[in-house]
């Protein structure tokens, strides 16, 4: 069996990433998309066991001393991780694992999987309009945007580090130039 294609995506939060890459699993269907376990409360509209596994800090926990996870880190207060049974099940089987990752997640599968782990970066035209897209999803208060809006400044310090670097300032065009780097990664190009 030809292992699967492990691709990360990383991108400041509210960049608009969650919608790039749910259009990116409608049309690839190839794609098999990695549900991350996290702390952080479900936001109106996800749903437990798609959008995430939604867990208490102390399952976390719990499953961080088990080690049950491949990655994991502390992301704006919360704590998220991706399952080692997924990932090795899943490249075993031949599936196209799909991730998003923050950079620390990123560096992580790097270490372990090094050049198979293909790095998406994908940045916002500016902070100014990352502000803008995460005042218009209204899903976190101005504390916790004020949070990730720190945290944007620092990992777009990193966007040059990775394999594959995507703008996504107009919609339509960000997601052509992702689907095309996708399809160049299966394609084993
Ligand atoms: P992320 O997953 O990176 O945190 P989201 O996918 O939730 O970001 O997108 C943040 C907000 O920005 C959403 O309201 C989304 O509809 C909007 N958005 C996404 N891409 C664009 C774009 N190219 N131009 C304008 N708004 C966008
Ligand atoms: P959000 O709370 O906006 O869904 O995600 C916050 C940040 O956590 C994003 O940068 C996202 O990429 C990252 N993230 C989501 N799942 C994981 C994961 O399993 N591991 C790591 N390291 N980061 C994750």
């Amino acid at each position: 069996m030809k292992r699967g294609k492990l691709i990360v995506i990383v991108a400041p939060s509210g960049t608009g990433k969650s919608t790039l890459i749910k259009k990116l699993v409608e049309d690839i269907h190839v794609l098999e998309w990695s549900v991350s376990c996290t702390t952080r409360p479900r936001r109106n509209g996800e749903t437990n066991g798609v959008d995430y596994n939604f867990m208490t800090e102390k399952e976390f926990l719990t499953r961080k001393e088990n080690n049950e996870f491949i990655e994991w880190a502390k992301v704006h207060s919360n704590y998220y991780g991706t399952l080692k049974q997924f990932v090795d099940e899943g490249l075993e089987a031949g599936k196209n694992l799909l991730f998003d990752l923050d950079v620390q997640g990123c560096d992580q599968m790097k270490k372990i999987y090094g050049d198979e782990a293909n790095v998406i970066f994908i940045e916002p035209p500016s902070v100014e309009e990352l502000e803008k897209r995460l005042l218009k999803r209204a899903t976190d208060n101005r504390a916790v945007i004020e949070e990730r809006l720190n945290n944007a400044k620092e990992e777009l310090k990193r966007k040059d580090d990775f394999d594959y670097l995507v703008t996504n300032d107009d919609f339509n065009r960000a997601y052509s130039d992702l689907n095309a780097v996708v399809t160049k990664i299966l394609e084993g190009k």
